[in-house]
């Protein structure tokens, strides 16, 4: 019998639906890189408003919003304080060093969080000898962190420094949406200490393509010029972003779904032999957990065969993403058909 593939590995798996795909369909475009797209621009003034920020800027990836934001911040030879495990400092292929020419000085967080002293801890004072200290980048959820919250009163002590110190604060807010909807605060709320704010539609919001970067007119003016300097100048967009506003506007209340479908995850698979969990760790979509002495590889490779897809993040850690295309009733599979892989031997390191 073949079973339903339940697919763990990301919340950018998430395929459009029928009435996005129809939005979408209907979308009036123009010419965006010439200020002619109308879609792109409603999307543009409802995910600024939603913030509480002036102006927004489309764009094809989180990847670019974030290395947008860091060279509208920076000019080459500045530093930026980042925590070890940031997705800008981890996963975008050295960008900070290559489009920015920025120095990356690291703070060590507790799965990504981290407090105002850890930043006082690496300023740098005003001396020639010294990078300049420019900026400070926060993840909201942090994503290696296992989708942890950064809370508020953390994120206002380190923005009273920033403004003490004259630095900028960016971020990078991937699951930013995922924040909003676990703690019950407003976008406006939560984005309200920073100067800019990444956020993404394809990811559990499960839009097709694209995230924003927001922030002050100003910032957002420069912003447009390093898009377009980065390549990432889209002409008609709005097909794009008709997909981003509909997720925006139908998808964001179900990440709570997404939320509980972890908890439930996690504890059932925290009653497995042969596996550790916290559910008191997974706090929004995102359950890391580990199977000590087993490999992690071959862990996936056997669940896969399962028909449950998750993916290994260590030697003895695998991380499964709850989303939109897994339902509830999927999730209650998950234990079962990971037990049976355990309870194989088969993938023992
Ligand atoms: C996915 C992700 C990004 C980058 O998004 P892309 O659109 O894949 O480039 C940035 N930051 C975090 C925390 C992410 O999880």
């Amino acid at each position: 019998m073949t079973q339903m593939i339940i697919d763990l590995r990301s919340d950018t798996i998430t395929q459009p639906t029928l009435e996005m795909r129809q939005a979408i369909a209907q979308a009036p475009v123009g010419d965006d890189v010439l200020g002619d797209d109308p879609t792109v621009q409603a999307l543009e003034t409802y995910v600024a408003q939603l913030l509480g920020k002036e102006a927004a800027v489309y764009m094809p990836s989180g990847t670019m919003t974030n290395q947008v934001a860091l060279r509208v911040h920076t000019e080459p030879g500045d530093e930026v304080i980042l925590e070890a495990e940031a997705h800008i400092y981890y996963y975008e292929g050295g960008g900070p060093a290559a489009l920015s020419g920025v120095m990356c000085r690291l703070v060590t967080g507790q799965q990504g969080i981290f407090s105002a002293q850890d930043v006082i801890s690496v300023l740098r004072p005003a001396d020639p000898h010294f990078p300049r200290t420019r900026l400070v980048c926060l993840e909201n959820t942090h994503n290696r962190g296992g989708g942890r919250i950064f809370p508020l009163s953390n994120i206002q002590a380190i923005a009273e420094i920033c403004r003490d110190r004259h630095l900028k604060l960016h971020l990078d807010g991937a699951r930013f949406w995922n924040a909003c909807v676990a703690t019950g605060l407003s976008p406006a709320d939560y984005a309200a200490p920073f100067d800019t704010i990444s956020v993404c539609f394809s990811k559990g919001l499960g839009a097709p393509v694209g995230s924003a970067l927001v922030g002050s007119a100003a910032d957002m003016q420069r912003a447009r010029r390093f898009r377009k300097l980065f390549g990432g100048g889209m002409r008609q967009a709005g097909l794009l972003a008709a997909g981003a506003l509909y997720a925006l506007q139908h998808h964001y209340d179900r990440l709570a779904d997404d939320h509980a479908h972890a908890q439930i995850l996690a504890q059932s698979l925290a009653e497995i032999p042969g596996i550790q969990v916290n559910p008191a760790d997974v706090q929004t979509n995102i359950v890391v957990f580990q199977t000590p002495g087993r490999d992690a590889v071959a862990v996936a490779d056997q669940l896969d065969q399962q028909g449950v897809r998750v993916l290994p993040v260590g030697p003895h850690a695998l991380r499964a993403v709850t989303n939109l295309m897994v339902s509830r009733a999927q999730i209650q599979q998950v234990p079962e058909r990971v037990q049976a892989v355990l309870g194989s031997g088969i993938a023992l390191a």
